[in-house]
């Protein structure tokens, strides 16, 4: 394939050093291409572009930004099999997830944040014979960056309310999954998008991404990734009190009480546990039961889950594709390994060698689904991010104890809850300290919503309003007759 370039006010450059790294499919271990190895000269190149472009772009009109994003979700909806053949090639998981959800969703982003700018109307307050108009100016240029779970479907959730507000932007995705975004740069060209609003730059986190936060001129960050990255790029653009978005990690409790109709809900809690191979940030990576019916939730969720099938992502019957890299293999096995000394016993799955795919390339970085029970719910197994195909199975005795077991972490991002009574589930929620739950369902996503999690897992809120609030200043004007 022709090599990565970085995408700089309208035109594809190789980054100034002239360096490259390489991007690798992890379902087989080859190389696909190469991408720049960017520095900050190239974030420096692409702040100046949007620098530039702020002030045209800024000065559009919400219809005219709303049409553009229109025309972004057309384009990208004409190429959704390609950006899903790109996403599965790049991430290893399965075609028909990365048509269902990364392709589908990185389409519905642009045309949902078209729509809400269209409904959004400010409020006035009037009071004292003053009436107060709420008035959103841009930021200006902000900097998005973004992880390889889920490349396109968050890089696309950042930029279309960001253009929308109108902002100009320096990006950087994971350097593991750059193929979606410069295929998006492609589509921009392709419509002819205005120059140097939206810019590129490959490479490196602590070399681009550091960069992008550290820009005098780049006024807002939002961040998708991991809580050790998200504490460094709070540390960093704190200082400077730039505008700060933190989706970070998670993990995540899914709770099944003892009213649970199992046979109901079983697959809504194996889709949550292994969806792209639990490299969801929202996955429920610890499951916990209640003992009267932990048993029989065991036996057939064990069950459930040796049903999936892993494997080739580009056949259409895979279910779970690769994790995302040899390493991250090695960093999941690593866990399973420490879930053993903890006292865990694996009840299916395990290491890559003990419990091998067929007819995989030994180069591909393929585990099973994994379950341990037998855990203490403070063990590290239980409580770190693992990111992976590993779930831990725990039982409760008492509701309290449930909540308790589900607070037990230093994450705070999303939960599952399961239950026949769906009052007493949303109670149940209200206890959870998190900031999302789902009752009865998940990954059940309304756009409107606010995403975004409490304790270590974020701070700030995006989706609808909220992501207008983060991607806007606000001014209060008063105005008084005289
Ligand atoms: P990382 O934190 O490693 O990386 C995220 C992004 O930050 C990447 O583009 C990375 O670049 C970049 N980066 C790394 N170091 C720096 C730095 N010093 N300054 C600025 N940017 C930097 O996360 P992963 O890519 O491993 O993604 C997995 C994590 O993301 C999990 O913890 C998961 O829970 C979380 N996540 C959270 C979501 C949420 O909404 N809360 C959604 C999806 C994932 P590079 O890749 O080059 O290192």
């Amino acid at each position: 394939m022709e090599p990565i370039l970085n995408y700089i006010n309208g035109e594809f450059l190789p980054s100034t050093s002239g360096r490259t790294m390489e991007t690798v499919n992890p379902a087989n271990g080859q190389p696909i291409t190469t991408l720049p190895r960017s520095s900050a000269d190239d974030v420096e190149l692409a702040t100046a572009a949007a620098h530039e472009a702020t002030p045209s772009w800024s000065a559009t009109t919400m219809e005219e930004r709303i049409t553009w994003l229109h025309r972004i979700a057309d384009a990208l909806e004409e190429e959704a099999e390609t950006i899903a053949q790109l996403e599965s090639m790049d991430t290893g998981k399965p075609i028909s997830l990365a048509r269902r959800v990364d392709a589908a969703r990185s389409v519905s982003n642009f045309r949902f944040f078209a729509d809400f700018g269209k409904s959004h109307t400010e409020p006035t307050f009037a009071d004292h014979g003053a009436v107060n108009h709420v008035h959103r100016s841009p930021i200006g240029c902000v900097g998005l960056i973004t992880p390889w779970n889920l490349p396109l479907y968050l890089l696309t959730w950042k930029v279309a309310p960001a253009l929308l507000m109108g902002n100009t932007i320096v990006a950087k995705p994971s350097e593991l999954t750059p193929m979606t975004a410069n295929h998006l740069a492609k589509i921009l060209t392709s419509i002819n998008f205005p120059k140097g609003v939206f810019n590129l730059v490959h490479g490196l986190g602590p070399e681009v991404g550091q960069a992008i936060v550290e820009h005098p001129e780049i006024r807002g960050i939002s961040f998708t990734g991991g809580t050790a990255t998200g504490k460094i790029v709070a540390a960093t653009a704190a200082p400077m009190f730039k505008k700060l978005s933190l989706e970070l990690g998670g993990k995540n409790a899914t709770i099944v009480l003892d009213d649970a109709p199992l046979e109901d809900v079983m697959d809504g809690i194996v889709r949550a546990s292994f969806t792209n191979s639990g490299q969801v940030c929202l996955c429920g990576s610890r499951v916990l039961v209640d003992a009267s019916i932990y048993d029989r939730f065991k036996a057939m969720f064990v069950e459930a889950v040796n049903t999936i099938r892993v494997g080739d992502p580009t056949l259409e019957a895979t279910v779970m594709g690769s994790v995302i890299s040899k390493d991250h293999q090695t960093k999941v096995e690593s866990y399973i390994e420490l879930g053993r000394q903890e006292g865990g016993v694996v009840l299916t799955g395990g290491t890559a060698a003990e419990s091998p795919v067929d007819d995989v390339p030994s180069e591909g970085a393929f585990l099973r689904p994994t379950v341990i029970e037998g855990l203490s719910y403070t063990a590290r197994t239980a409580t770190e991010e693992i990111f992976g195909p590993v779930v831990t199975l725990h039982s409760f005795n008492s509701e309290q104890e449930a909540i308790d077991m589900a607070n037990a972490t230093q994450y705070g991002l999303a939960g599952s809850v399961w239950t026949a009574d769906t009052e007493r589930g949303h109670a149940f929620a209200q206890r959870m300290d998190t900031g999302i739950v789902w009752v009865n369902t998940w990954l059940n996503r309304d756009l409107r919503t606010p995403f975004g999690g409490v304790k270590q897992s974020g701070v700030g809120r995006e989706g609808g309003t909220w992501s207008l609030n983060f991607f806007s200043e606000l001014t209060n004007i008063c105005v008084q007759q005289p």
